[in-house]
């Protein structure tokens, strides 16, 4: 069975404080886009879990988030674990804050959900989902939607009304439990308005929502970092971009259009800044 996996934007990101069980409370707008990896599962019968991928860098046991989701479905039904094989073209940047692991894991869910004929709900998928990643709920359930918690409660959204997303992957990496231990004692600038772009989703009001858009982790960025994706941020806005922000711990940029050539053109531009650039669409 073919299956895509999505990548997810944050339209907004805001963490309201850390938890007794040393978790972070997030508050966050999340967004698919249709940049996505392809999934290939063929059952085999040697009795192994098998991974393989294009990037030679990705795991290709079970380390791979993939196989921890096969083998935590199995585990959920109660049943040992089966010969599979995993086979992943990956588009999505690693380590970009886009979740493409989490979405590689939501679709080897979804897709054993499919070839096992077990009917479980998306709800119940996206339960099982959450032991393998806090980002995995949502990325079974998709779309537009607020993710509070550690991540992982999903409240569905009116849909972002379709439009164009240029988005930018600069040429360093960020880790996320250094940002995540940073963000406690940042003092943080400036907070989205969540609510707003809520009322603005409500709406169907994509400016509104775009010009609410941000991401709390942009403060906690080292600082030649943070002046790189202010860089995009600033880019994108002169090429016409409705808003722009950083997506999940970074270090990606997008923004969002409502005009394809002027997306066009800022695709072009974005090269200026890395060689990681796509045009995409939401979903
Ligand atoms: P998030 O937005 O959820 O924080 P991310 O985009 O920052 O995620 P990913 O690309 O999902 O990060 O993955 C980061 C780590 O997960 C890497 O260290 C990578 O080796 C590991 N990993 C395991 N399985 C996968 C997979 N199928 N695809 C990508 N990375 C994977």
């Amino acid at each position: 069975m073919k299956i895509q996996a999505r990548a997810k934007l944050n339209l907004t990101l805001d963490v309201l404080g850390r938890r007794p069980d040393g978790y972070h409370e997030m508050r966050m707008i999340m967004q698919s886009v249709e940049l996505a990896d392809t999934l290939d599962l063929a059952f085999n019968n040697t009795g192994e879990l098998r991974v393989s991928t294009n990037l030679h860098f990705l795991p290709n046991n079970e380390k791979n988030l993939a196989a921890q989701a096969a083998l935590r479905w199995w585990a959920a039904q109660g049943e040992p674990p089966r010969g599979l094989d995993i086979t992943i073209d990956k588009h999505i940047p690693v380590c970009a804050g886009m979740a493409g692991g989490s979405s590689d894991a939501a679709a080897v869910l979804q897709a054993l959900n499919v070839i096992e004929d077990r009917r479980r709900s998306p709800e119940m998928v996206a339960r099982v989902g959450e032991l393998v990643g806090s980002d995995v709920p949502y990325c079974v359930l998709g779309g537009t939607a607020l993710a509070e918690g550690r991540g992982e409660i999903i409240t569905p959204l009116p849909s972002l009304p379709k439009c164009w997303v240029v988005l930018c992957k600069p040429e360093f990496s960020i880790s996320t439990p250094a940002l995540f231990a940073k963000i406690d004692s940042v003092k943080l600038r400036c907070r989205p308005d969540t609510q707003g772009a809520i009322a603005a989703l409500e709406a169907g009001d994509l400016a509104g929502v775009a010009r609410r858009m941000y991401n709390v982790f942009e403060d906690a960025l080292p600082e030649r970092q943070h002046a790189r994706v202010n860089d995009i941020k600033n880019a994108l806005i002169q090429c016409g971009a409705l808003g722009a922000s950083m997506s999940g711990t970074g270090p990606t940029a997008f923004g969002l259009f409502s005009n394809e050539s002027l997306a066009q053109e800022a695709q072009e531009r974005l090269l200026e800044f890395s060689g990681d650039v796509f045009l995409t669409r939401t979903v």
